[in-house]
């Protein structure tokens, strides 16, 4: 499937596009198009973003919060429908160093945070040694995950199917949370736990939200350093690397 799309991608692409087409379908930008893009990163458009989504806007919001070496690892951002969204029920993914986003945004707001999400899981493949080599963050995960499915049972839900040491993103975990508990109701009782119920769908979105909110809510660091003191310590440790 990727080398159908990669071969698509090859055919769309047209040279010396006007600034007014440069979002169209299947248009490339690239970074000496009057855009200051992100340095080294394709954007594709496959499908285009509504009328009042400003694709450039987004990215100059997004280049203002992370610096540059966060994109080291990611060399192209594809927009536009993709298989995966309608089977797994997401707007966005990272893989094998290509961010893929949803057109159909609602607004700004909506693709700036698909794409800073993103990046923060481009930056967690970037340092998976560091963030996962010692077991450590797992454990931290693992208690709080327990904790909250003690609370689940104690209100009467039945979690005995729900493996608290199941890392990995699962649907029955995920479905289990997000359908049968619901955000709202794990939201109200995560508040001291997590910095979004999404975090404890699995190991990498406990990172990537966390990371998220550190760089994107500033005001949520003391309460990440409270509640997940691992959790903290290797966001400054990734940071350090990033000379930040
Ligand atoms: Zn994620």
């Amino acid at each position: 499937m990727m080398l159908i799309m990669e071969l698509n991608l090859k055919m769309k692409i047209k040279n010396n596009l006007p600034y007014k087409s440069i979002f169209k379908r299947g248009s490339l930008i690239k970074e000496n198009q009057d855009l200051n893009m992100i340095s080294g990163v394709e954007i594709v458009v496959n499908d285009e973003l509504p009328e009042h989504v400003n694709l450039s806007r987004v990215i100059n919001k997004v280049k203002k919060i992370f610096p540059p070496s966060f994109f080291d690892n990611m060399h192209k951002i594809i927009i536009g429908q993709q298989k995966e969204f309608i089977d797994r029920g997401v707007n966005a993914m990272y893989k094998d160093g290509i961010l893929y986003i949803t057109h159909e945004q609602d607004d700004n707001a909506d693709l700036y945070d698909d794409i800073i999400h993103e990046i923060c899981h481009s930056v967690e493949e970037m340092h998976e040694h560091d963030v996962y080599g010692d077991g450590l963050l797992e454990d931290e995960f693992i208690r709080k995950r327990r904790f909250v499915l003690d609370m689940l049972a104690a209100d009467g839900y039945n979690c005995s199917d729900i493996d608290a040491s199941e890392l990995k993103y699962s649907p029955k975990v995920d479905n289990f949370f997000h359908s049968e508990v619901g955000y709202r109701k794990l939201g109200n009782i995560t508040r001291d736990i997590f910095v979004s119920p999404y975090s404890i769908t699995s190991i990498r979105e406990y990172w990537a939200t966390a990371f998220e909110n550190f760089w994107i809510k500033p005001d949520t660091r003391p309460f990440l350093k409270r509640s997940s003191p691992v959790l903290y310590q290797k966001i400054m440790k990734i940071n350090k690397l990033h000379n930040l």
